[in-house]
């Protein structure tokens, strides 16, 4: 079964790699949310992990970390 695709049900952790459900608000393995989104430390706004910098207050966000 370790090679069964089933995007449907299960997605893997971006950080950890466990399998998680897509719609679980953490990780049960790192404890993390899944899917990296940075959060800005200074304002709380959620932005893509591709964001170099918060589009609402402008933070240099950490390409490694800031993560939810
Ligand atoms: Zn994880
Ligand atoms: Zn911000």
């Amino acid at each position: 079964m370790a090679t069964r695709k089933s995007a449907d049900t299960e997605t893997a952790c971006q950080h950890c790699g466990a399998l998680v459900f897509p719609d679980a608000r953490r990780c049960n393995q790192c404890g993390k949310f899944p899917v990296k989104l940075h959060r800005c430390p200074k304002c709380g706004m959620i932005s893509e992990p591709t964001c170099e910098r918060c589009p609402r207050c402008g933070r240099l966000l950490d390409p490694d970390g800031d993560y939810l």
